[in-house]
């Protein structure tokens, strides 16, 4: 099996409902052998969420921390119209920029149509790089239209593992859903990224909640985004993200 030794989605104290700071998830991914991860607390629209400045301020963060690097990112809300809810200048400041569908963010869409409506306008701002848990059984959206979205706009799906955590009290995720969203990323060459978005540190590279579906469909390892440190970094370089720092180390 494909050892992914990367996570794109974790969330810290900042978050409000997370357990861990940065410095304990950097340990946290370094005694799990993960050699990066992104740092993806929510975006202020959230209950709990930090203010904008967190984002503002967060190139202060070292680059690596427990030989760990740190990726320095958001978990942006998808609002209305697909609007994020972070400003675009704000955003310009982080490495990485993943959006996804929450609750009590203040949106107003209803049903089907509004949520694959607003998830696709998202993918069209310049700084979005992932769709935090696409398949969710409180926001259903047309996976198809989304796939082909995202592949025009080169946009990341992701595999979200705690949708799929036996430790949650309820499951998040429609197994049959996440199979089709892997087999319409392959039939449309749309990236994957495999993530843990852990809230707490132990959580960090978890990944075995998702073999169901990892194992349902052969595909190129190339697909998965994060299977690699070296895979990020690419993707980050080729995405003209504003990392003089990385650029030189890819
Ligand atoms: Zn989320
Ligand atoms: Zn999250």
């Amino acid at each position: 099996m494909l050892k992914i030794t990367t996570d794109l989605h974790t969330h810290t104290v900042a978050s409000g409902h997370a357990y861990s700071t940065v410095d304990e998830m950097a340990k946290g991914a370094f005694v799990k052998g993960i050699k990066l991860i992104a740092i993806t607390d929510h975006g202020p629209a959230l209950p709990g969420g930090p203010h904008m400045y967190h984002f503002g301020n967060i190139s202060i963060l070292p680059e690596r921390l427990y030989g760990v690097r740190l990726i320095k990112g958001i978990e942006a809300n998808i609002l209305d119209q697909g609007q994020l809810d972070l400003d675009n200048e704000y955003l310009s400041f982080l490495d990485f920029v993943a959006a996804g569908l929450h609750s009590l963010t203040g949106h107003n869409l209803k049903n089907k149509e509004d949520y694959t409506a607003a998830v696709i306008a998202a993918m069209k701002n310049p700084y979005l790089d992932m769709i935090t848990h696409p398949v969710q059984r409180e926001y259903p959206i047309d996976l198809e239209a989304v796939a082909k979205a995202a592949a025009k706009h080169n946009i990341i799906l992701e595999l979200n593992a705690s949708s799929y955590s036996p430790k949650k009290s309820h499951y998040r995720g429609i197994k049959s859903e996440s199979i089709k969203l892997l087999k319409l990323a392959i039939e449309y060459d749309v990236k994957i990224a495999v993530n843990s978005d852990a809230h707490f540190q132990a959580d960090i590279g978890e990944y075995s909640s998702l073999n169901f579906v990892l194992d349902s469909q052969d595909f190129a390892e190339e697909l998965i985004i994060n299977r690699s440190e070296t895979s990020v970094l690419n993707y980050l370089k080729k995405r003209n993200k504003k990392l003089a720092k990385l650029k030189k180390t890819v």
